[in-house]
C-alpha cells in the first residue's frame, strides 16, 4: 500500500481525503496557496507545502509546483479531489511519468469522457441510452438543419468541451437554430478554446439522476446506486439525495447493471459517475465525471462503503473488497451544500467566521474544514461544508435534517443554511416532487 499521498486540492475535499488516508495508516501531504496557510487540511496533514500565491492558476492548477511538492516530500500517489486538476488528462500523465500513482482513471479515459461528443459515442456503443441528437459534432447550419429534422424542436446546442453549463444554447424553433448554433460555438471557443458543438433533444422537465460506479484493475465493476441531484440553480447542484424519490428497486438495478456492464466494456478504472436526465421513466446519458463527486457522501451513507478508501485501494492495484451482491442500500441520505453566500442573492460572502457550532448526533455528518476564527478566502469556490444526514426513511432523514440545521451556527459570514430551512417547509420538496427547474422557479416566485 502507498506510504504517503499528496492531496492536490483544498477545502472540505482535501480534509475528506486526509481522513480516509489516516484511517488506512497512510501519511498525508497537504498543498496550499498562501491564502490557505491556516486551512484545516493544512493543519491536520502530516506535512504541508505552500505551492504558490492566492490565485488558483498559480497554486492549485500549477502542475510544476505540485510535482515539485511531490518530489520534495517523496509522495508515492496523488489524490486530485474534484475540480482543479481532477479531470486534467495531462496532469494524470505527468504524475504517472514521475512514477507516482494518480488516484483516478487513466489519462485516456479522462480524455475520452472530457469531450462530450466522444463520451456520448463511447457510452452509446457500450449500451448506455443517450439523449437523441446529432451523431457526433455539427459544424454548419446545413448539417444542424438536417439533424433537427430527425430530432425535432426544442433542441439544445451543446459544447463538446462544455462544463458548468457554458456553451449551451436552446433553439426553440427552426428560425432560432442559426442564432443558437453561432452563440454556442462562439461561447465554447472563448471559454474552452474549442468551438465544437453537437445537438441534443431538449428535455422539458427531467430529473437529474446519476449512477455511481467503482471499478478495479481486475475487471470488477460495481454500481452503488443513484443520487438524485435535481435541485439545481444555474445548472449547479444545491442539494442531493439517495435513493431518488422516484425510482423503484427494479429500475435501480436495471440502470445500474446497464451502466456497470458498459463501464466494464470500456475498461475504466477507479470511481466515476454517469449522469443522466430522467424523464417519463427513461434515462438519457448526458456526461460522465471521471472523479469523486461533491455529493459522494450520500452514496456512502446508504451503502456503508467509503468511496475514497476504495479509490485508494484500486489505485494501488487491489481488488474491490465487495461484489455487486454485497451492496445493500439502507435508508435514505440527504446532503446540503453549505456555501458562503447570501441565501437570497447568492452573492459570495467570504470573510472571518466568528462563531461556529457543528451539529452532531446520530447519523449526522458534517464534512467541513470550518472553525471559529477561520477566514473564508474570496479566491475559490464558495462551498464551505456539506451537511449529510441519514434516516431509515426519507421522512426520517427530513426530520433529522431540520433538527441538524437548527443546531448549526455560523456567524460572521452569510451562508445558505436559511435556504435549506425554508426548503424543508415546501410540500413539493417534502414529497420528492421536483425536477431540474423546480428550485429556480421556487426562488423566483417565493413571496416571503
Ligand atoms: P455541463 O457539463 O456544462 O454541466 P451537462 O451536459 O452536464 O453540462 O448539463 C448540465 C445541466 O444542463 C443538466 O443537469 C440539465 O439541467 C441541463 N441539460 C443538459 N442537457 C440537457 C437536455 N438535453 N435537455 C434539457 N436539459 C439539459
Amino acid at each position: 500500500m502507498f506510504k504517503k499521498i499528496l492531496i492536490a486540492n483544498r477545502g472540505e475535499i482535501a480534509l475528506r481525503v486526509h481522513r480516509a488516508c489516516k484511517e488506512m495508516g497512510i501519511a498525508t501531504v497537504a498543498i496550499h496557496s498562501e491564502a490557505d496557510k491556516d486551512a484545516m487540511h493544512v493543519r491536520l496533514a502530516d506535512e504541508s507545502v505552500c505551492i504558490g500565491p492566492n490565485s488558483a492558476t498559480e497554486s492549485y492548477l500549477n502542475i510544476p509546483a505540485i510535482i515539485s511538492a511531490c518530489e520534495i516530500t517523496d509522495a508515492d500517489a496523488v489524490h486530485p479531489g474534484y475540480g482543479f486538476l481532477s479531470e486534467n488528462a495531462k496532469f494524470a500523465e505527468i504524475v504517472e511519468a514521475h512514477n507516482m500513482a494518480f488516484i483516478g482513471p487513466t489519462a485516456d479515459h479522462i480524455r475520452i469522457m472530457g469531450d462530450k461528443i466522444t463520451a456520448k459515442q463511447t457510452v452509446a456503443d457500450a449500451g448506455i441510452p443517450v439523449v437523441p441528437g446529432s451523431d457526433g459534432g455539427v459544424a454548419t447550419l446545413e448539417e444542424a438543419r438536417k439533424v433537427a429534422k430527425d430530432v425535432g424542436y426544442p433542441l439544445l446546442v451543446k459544447a463538446a468541451a462544455g462544463g458548468g453549463g457554458r456553451g449551451m444554447r436552446l433553439a426553440e424553433s427552426p428560425d432560432k437554430l442559426d442564432e443558437a448554433l453561432m452563440a454556442a460555438q462562439t461561447e465554447a471557443k472563448a471559454a474552452f478554446g474549442d468551438g465544437s458543438v453537437y445537438l441534443e433533444r431538449y428535455l422539458k422537465g427531467p430529473r437529474h439522476i446519476e449512477i455511481q460506479i467503482i471499478a478495479d484493475t481486475h475487471g470488477n465493476v460495481v454500481h452503488l446506486g443513484e443520487r438524485d441531484c435535481s435541485l439545481q440553480r444555474r445548472n449547479q447542484k444545491v442539494l442531493e439525495e439517495a435513493p431518488s424519490p422516484c425510482l423503484s428497486a427494479k429500475q435501480r438495478s436495471e440502470i445500474g447493471s446497464i451502466v456497470a456492464t458498459a463501464i466494464k466494456k470500456i475498461g475504466y478504472r477507479g470511481a466515476g459517475t454517469i449522469e443522466f436526465l430522467y424523464e417519463n421513466n427513461e434515462f438519457f446519458f448526458i456526461e460522465m465525471n471521471t472523479r469523486l463527486q461533491v455529493e459522494h457522501p450520500v452514496t456512502e451513507e446508504i451503502t456503508g462503503i467509503d468511496l475514497v478508501r476504495e479509490q485508494i485501494k484500486v489505485a494501488n492495484g487491489d481488488k474491490l473488497s465487495f461484489k455487486q451482491e454485497d451492496v445493500n442500500f439502507r435508508g435514505h441520505a440527504i446532503e446540503c451544500r453549505i456555501n458562503a453566500e447570501n441565501p437570497r442573492t447568492f452573492a459570495p460572502s467570504p470573510g472571518k467566521v466568528i462563531d461556529f457550532h457543528a451539529p452532531g448526533g446520530m447519523n449526522t455528518r458534517l464534512d467541513s474544514g470550518l472553525y471559529s476564527g477561520y477566514s473564508v478566502p474570496p479566491y475559490y469556490d464558495s462551498l464551505i461544508g456539506k451537511l449529510i444526514v441519514h434516516g431509515r426513511t426519507r421522512e426520517g432523514a427530513l426530520l433529522r435534517l431540520r433538527r441538524a440545521l437548527g443546531e448549526m451556527v455560523i456567524t460572521g459570514i452569510d451562508t445558505t443554511i436559511p435556504l435549506f430551512k425554508s426548503l424543508l417547509d415546501e410540500d413539493d420538496f417534502k414529497n420528492g416532487d421536483y425536477n431540474i427547474h423546480w428550485l429556480e422557479n421556487w426562488l423566483e416566485n417565493r413571496s416571503d
